[in-house]
């Protein structure tokens, strides 16, 4: 229990910000809950409350979803150009620059995350999501088309389509990346036209809200983005089932993505899911080992694993099992576990108390099963919800901790024989998020990015995102893509429009 949580000095723009209750954006205005009631931001590396922040419910969902009809039903933002729209989504993005550093404190002390990850990984993707979303407002096109109509000979028509906002947008994130993930909901949403009432994560709603602000400095008109905290039972279910809501955006787990696509039957408003994972990583014996290696560690280890597409099945080929597995659990020993504010963590805390206990009572089922641990294996402080880096083996495919999501810092490695075995092997999950092949055979490469069935296939790398990449799952991991020109199509229906010209 080595780890020493020492106090570092919080930013003073950051400590102002969550030294007073923080309100929701509804309408543009900065509000109490409608109950009064506030809730605890915990500072994962202490336990201890970091900020209160205002709870909504029902009454403010109800309000927030008014609000967002009317900007998008009455308001101006209908009434924008698209250049109009995508320099407002710009500003946000060149506002969010200015504060990167504000911004990655409050991420890491919310979050858990190092200050270092946060400050050149989370917000400036995120700049650069918004920015790459801002190019599209003026990009999207509907076509025109040649009809025949056989049962009208010699008439002619103009039939063309335009590609119209979906309308008022639900949208409900997780706590792993909390500004990344609003971000790759609310910039197609505003790219697009649409209206958006967002529910950042209870864990960490910091930052979506100081977004918030920035959003409203930007000059975005009231209503068009509504922000309402609150815990996922109560405000979350509330506006997957709202009947005035037209689509639900969702990351989070399976099993509450069901629970959304339950709620979203009322008024049958559209669903868009992306949820967990259970992603392969396979190493050949052709592999750069130099690469694999590190690469395998990182898969897995980065943001402690709280990742959808964590690399968290580590299979590789059995002559060089020994020594992948074993450099592997060598990067997982080294690896500095402390607070996110450390300047020398490269791993912090999990985010929760509850996320703490799951991740430790999946490794002591994974234990009374038979499997050992290389590395780690343990809780790794008193204070805080800290947890050692572990490899684990021994494990069969019929094991917990290979079948379920952990989300945390724990790989399970097991040895394969060719590549056809591991093929069926790597498929046989409810999941199908992200998948990884390391080998310096390029046939072998591509053969296998067609044979795994899953959203992403990373070839000797992992985790590499870009805001031109489309992201999401097949099979049990999602509906739909973020990212890329793919995601407009989830924030955009078809109008198709005919004249008989003669
Ligand atoms: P985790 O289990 O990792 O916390 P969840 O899927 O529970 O992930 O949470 C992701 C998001 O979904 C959070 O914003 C949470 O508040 C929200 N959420 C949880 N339960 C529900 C629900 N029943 N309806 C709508 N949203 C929910």
């Amino acid at each position: 229990m080595g780890i020493a949580i020492s106090p570092f000095q919080i930013d003073p723009r950051v400590a102002d910000y969550i030294d007073k209750p923080r309100k929701m954006l509804i309408n543009g205005k900065w509000v109490n809950a409608a109950s009064g009631k506030t809730f605890p931001s915990y500072n994962p590396a202490t336990g201890e409350v970091l900020a209160q922040v205002a709870e909504a419910d029902r009454e403010d969902i109800n309000q927030a979803v008014k609000a967002a009809r009317k900007a998008f039903d009455q308001g101006p933002w209908r009434r924008m150009t698209a250049s109009e729209r995508g320099r407002l989504v710009w500003k946000l993005a060149d506002l969010l620059d200015k504060n990167i550093e504000e911004f990655a404190y409050l991420e890491s002390l919310d979050n858990g995350k190092p200050l270092t990850i946060a400050k050149a990984a989370d917000v400036p993707l995120t700049v650069d999501l918004f920015r790459y979303m801002a190019g599209w407002a003026t990009k999207i096109e509907g076509n025109t088309i040649p009809i025949s109509v056989p049962y009208t000979p010699g008439a002619k028509y103009l039939a063309y389509t335009l590609k119209e906002p979906v309308g008022v947008v639900g949208q409900i994130i997780p706590w792993n990346f909390p500004l990344l993930m609003a971000a790759w909901k609310l910039g197609p949403a505003l790219a697009t036209g649409c209206t958006v009432v967002l529910k950042p994560a209870e864990q960490t709603p910091l930052s979506a809200l100081r977004l918030g602000e920035l959003i409203m400095e930007a000059g975005f008109p009231d209503g068009v983005v509504n922000i309402v905290p609150g815990y996922g039972e109560t405000a979350g279910a509330a506006l997957a089932a709202h009947p005035d809501v037209d689509k639900i955006a969702f990351t989070g787990s399976t099993e509450v993505g069901k629970l959304i696509v339950h709620a979203a039957t009322g008024n049958l408003k559209k669903v868009s899911l992306e949820l967990g994972g259970k992603s392969p990583n396979v190493v050949f014996k052709d592999a750069d080992l130099d690469a694999a290696i590190p690469g395998s560690a990182s898969a897995i280890f980065f943001n402690h694993g709280q990742c959808c597409c964590a690399g968290s099945r580590l299979y590789v080929e059995k002559p060089i099992f020994d020594r992948v597995v074993e450099g592997v659990a060598e990067h997982a020993k080294k690896i500095k576990v402390g607070a996110g504010l450390d300047p020398e963590t490269q791993m912090g805390p999990l985010v929760s108390e509850e996320q703490l206990n799951r991740v430790c009572s999946y490794l002591e089922s994974g234990f009374s099963q038979g499997a050992t641990a290389l590395s780690g294996g343990h809780k790794a402080a008193d204070k805080g919800y800290f947890v050692e880096p572990t490899v684990l083996v021994n494990t069969r495919e019929d094991m917990k901790v290979v079948q379920e999501e952990i989300f945390g810092p724990v790989v399970t490695a097991m040895p394969f024989e060719d590549p056809e075995e591991i093929v069926l092997r790597s498929n046989d999950s409810d999941y199908g998020l992200a998948a990884a092949v390391w080998t310096r055979d390029i046939s072998k490469a591509h053969r296998m990015a067609e044979h795994l069935r899953a959203g992403t296939v990373w070839i000797n790398c992992y985790n590499i995102f870009d805001a031109a990449l489309p992201f999401g799952g097949y099979k049990q991991s999602g509906w739909g893509r973020e990212m890329g020109h793919d995601v407009l199509q989830l924030y955009t229906q078809t109008k198709a429009v005919c004249t008989r010209l003669a």
